[in-house]
């Protein structure tokens, strides 16, 4: 299948998912994951009109990205992969969207980079939400401080993002994630990727991060 017939095929399948969780298909949005991904495939997407895209790296981004940016105006790029306080710099020039804060060190750094170039972008705090020794994202117990600290600095925090633990079932961190949401009063969840975000739409997603499901499998 076409790209943008994969597109359209998830499109149905959010739309299903939503409103079976009576759910408005407006409040969802649908982040194409363009990480590894051969140019021709992102191209497709971009002829197709999708304009929302997800990257891991930063430095990968920008190689593909910086120069797309003059072309497409109305592109919307999320950072969904761990950030280095070196590459805030241009994390905040290339981005729209930074998925990954899950420490003080990089709240403080994007707050004063943000200030250095007259930017706001919104951000959503990284949950390690099944408390995994390698996953980046911050400790469930630590949500509150960071919250806390990026209010305080006048950080835009949208809401929570996670990628829970492989091979278990998705759902009861989903559910986690949507209760510590509303504990905080955030109105995101970033949440749910090509084999679970069904699950996650009806746990309340309105990010969900799609990669292999919209561009096949990637290049390692
Ligand atoms: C790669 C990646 C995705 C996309 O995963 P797929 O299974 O290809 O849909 C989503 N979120 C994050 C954080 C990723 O790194």
């Amino acid at each position: 299948m076409s790209v943008s017939e994969n597109i359209d095929f998830i499109r149905s399948k959010i739309d299903k998912a939503a409103s079976a969780a009576g759910r408005d298909v407006g409040g969802i949005e649908l982040v194409a994951v363009s990480k590894k991904q051969p140019e021709a495939r992102i191209e497709e997407a971009l002829k197709a009109g999708h304009r929302v895209f997800g990257e891991n790296r930063v430095a990968e981004a920008r190689t593909r990205w910086l120069e797309r940016r003059m072309k497409y105006r109305d592109l919307r790029l999320h950072l969904i992969g761990p950030l280095q306080t070196n590459k805030v710099k241009d994390a905040v020039a290339l981005f729209d969207v930074i998925e990954t804060l899950d420490r003080p060190k990089l709240i403080h750094a994007l707050a004063e980079e943000m200030s250095n170039q007259g930017k706001d972008l919104p951000c959503f705090i990284q949950v390690n939400i099944g408390a995994e020794d390698q996953k980046a994202g911050c400790a469930i117990e630590d949500v509150p401080m960071l919250l806390e600290e990026a209010f305080d600095i006048g950080l835009d925090i949208q809401g929570l993002m996670c990628i829970p633990p492989v091979n278990e079932s998705p759902v009861p961190y989903f559910s986690l994630l949507k209760k510590l949401g509303q504990r905080h009063q955030l109105k995101s969840l970033s949440m749910g990727m090509s084999g679970d975000f069904e699950d996650a739409i009806k746990l309340g997603a309105t990010h969900i991060r799609i990669g292999t499901a919209l561009f096949g499998a990637r290049d390692y």
